[in-house]
């Protein structure tokens, strides 16, 4: 980390700030106020200068070369799972498979893990709160298997109903998943007593973990879940990266996803073997300038710190909830006791869509739509809904020039 980015020890967002080069710059005329964060994050400078620096500087490819540049491309990308590995308290750097995301972590869980362990009559418990990451996987073996997806269900404030999941944890059920938080409703669910009923009764238990690590320090051992999904683009890394936990015997005993280089021991017409996890499970070239920007995201968290984030990102959820009960007619949906900075609402007689393009015209960036939760969508009985979504670099000033324009753009629409 240079000096630009150098972090103070007291949160001072607005020095913060001044390490996310994009939040300076203006929108139709109007300072940008992102807050779109649960769908990607914007990157700090420390994270694109990592990018930057390996292609000018040690571009090779992993692995495969001896020479200096591929040890050197080698080492910082072997050196982000290790980072990563700290970062979620994983036992072994070897419990953790490098993705492109989340949706491959979980994709990787279905075809590798549960398929072949799926018989007719089976089932893979779920919940109604689930981004389509976490249940279209489950629909399409459950599907080839003769298997069925079963949703446990929430209330309406947004707490999922943790004793009907624990009914819903029957013999037949083989895998069980849920978010740790919900990027609709920003709900935290009580992972680690799901984790413990669902050890009781001998079923493995995924957690999506897309919304949870750029917000909350995450230990997976204290979690007590089987396997632990994430997603790098929303915690401060590029595109194209994120990761699975999982627990060393499911790997052991998880045949390849992907067959490819990379991931093999010796290639034989007459019997293939292949590499110890995780490489096993990393066919073909990975995103490495990617990974390299993940170690540096990492770095960065660190030097500022979740206890600092959280009391940052608290105060402003709870800031922004009680301006937005201010603007007439506006409900919001998801009121869990206990949440990460994640609103989302409806304004009476606006469309959502409308509401958003409107925003945008003040410099405001929210998002609109069902946010890949339909069945979400469909318990609310509403289409779609907006979503402002804030990270620790937003102020409460943010807050209020976003309540202002909803406010204005709300009587345009009236
Ligand atoms: N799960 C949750 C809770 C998410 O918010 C997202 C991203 N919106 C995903 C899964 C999918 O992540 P990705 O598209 O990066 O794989």
């Amino acid at each position: 980390m240079n000096a630009a980015t150098a972090i103070p020890t007291a949160f001072d967002v607005q020095r913060v700030r001044a390490d996310f080069p994009l939040l300076s710059r203006s929108v139709h005329g109007k300072p940008l106020v992102y807050f779109d964060n649960a769908n990607t994050s914007q990157k700090p400078a420390a994270v694109i200068e990592a990018v930057d620096r390996f292609y000018r500087e040690y571009n090779a490819n992993v692995s495969r070369a001896v020479h200096c540049l591929g040890e050197e491309a080698t080492s910082a990308y072997e050196g982000a799972r290790d980072k990563l590995a700290a970062f979620i308290n994983a036992t072994s750097r070897n419990e953790l498979v490098l993705t492109s995301g989340t949706t491959q972590a979980t994709n990787l869980v279905a075809y590798s893990y549960a398929l072949p362990r799926l018989k007719p009559g089976d089932a893979i418990l779920t919940t109604v709160m689930e981004h389509h990451a976490n249940i279209v996987p489950w629909q399409l073996i459950a599907q080839r298997a003769g298997a069925t997806v079963k949703a446990a269900p929430i209330d309406e404030r947004g707490e999922l109903i943790v004793e009907r999941f624990f009914e819903l944890l029957t013999p037949e059920v083989k895998l069980a998943c849920v978010t740790h938080v919900s990027n609709v409703l920003g709900t935290v669910n009580p992972v680690r007593e799901i984790a413990r009923e669902c050890r009781k009764r001998g079923i493995p238990l995924l957690v999506d973990g897309s919304q949870a690590v750029p917000h909350r320090p995450v230990d997976v051992q204290a979690l007590g879940c089987d396997f632990y999904a994430l997603t790098g683009h929303k915690m401060l890394s590029p595109t194209g990266t994120g990761a699975l936990w999982a627990k060393k015997e499911h790997l052991a005993d998880m045949p390849p996803f992907f067959g490819g280089g990379e991931m093999i021991r010796e290639v034989r017409f007459d019997g293939t073997t292949f590499a110890e996890p995780p490489h096993k499970f990393e066919a073909g070239t990975p995103n490495i300038a990617g990974f390299v920007g993940l170690g540096a995201a990492i770095d960065y968290y660190q030097s500022l710190g979740f206890e600092a984030i959280h009391a940052h990102e608290q105060d402003l959820l709870a800031f922004a909830t009680e301006r937005l009960r201010e603007v007439p007619g506006l409900r919001i949906f998801g009121e869990a006791a206990e949440k990460e900075p994640v609103i989302s609402f409806l304004v009476e007689g606006a469309q959502a869509t409308d509401l958003a393009t409107l925003l945008d015209l003040q410099g405001v960036a929210v998002r609109s739509g069902h946010h890949c939760a339909h069945p979400l969508m469909q318990f609310f009985g509403v289409p779609a809904t907006l979503r402002a979504s804030l990270a620790f670099y937003n102020t409460r000033e943010e807050v209020d020039a976003f309540v202002e324009a909803l406010v204005k753009v709300r009587k345009l629409l009236m």
